[in-house]
């Protein structure tokens, strides 16, 4: 469930995308580990904080100018209507996200 509602936006908006977990703690399913207390996630949540701006300079870093992945076209086979049907207010409203399809 983390994630999706991101991920499928990112997906209809066309945009590569990855996810970066980072864990505080175990919280109540670990059933050897005490219960957690709000120092513990502090210090983890600091921890991993500095850890994940490490990783993003150094990935952004590697990024390349242009992908070549297919995100940039994942909506090319996904949109089944029938373009004549797409009434032209709905095609202006949706030509922001959408109008390289459908125009
Ligand atoms: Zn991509």
């Amino acid at each position: 469930m983390t994630n999706l509602t991101e991920a499928k936006l990112a997906r209809e908006a066309e945009l590569c995308y990855a996810t970066i977990a980072m864990i505080t703690d175990y919280d109540c399913w670990h059933p050897q580990h005490d219960a957690v207390t709000l120092d513990e996630i502090i210090g983890n949540l600091s921890r991993n904080t500095a850890n994940v701006q490490r990783v993003l300079h150094e990935v952004v870093r590697e990024l390349p100018d242009t992908r070549s992945c297919k995100c940039g076209s994942a909506l090319a086979h996904a949109i089944l209507t029938d373009r004549t049907a797409i009434s032209r207010a709905t095609k202006k409203r949706l030509a922001p996200i959408i109008g390289k399809y459908i125009s």
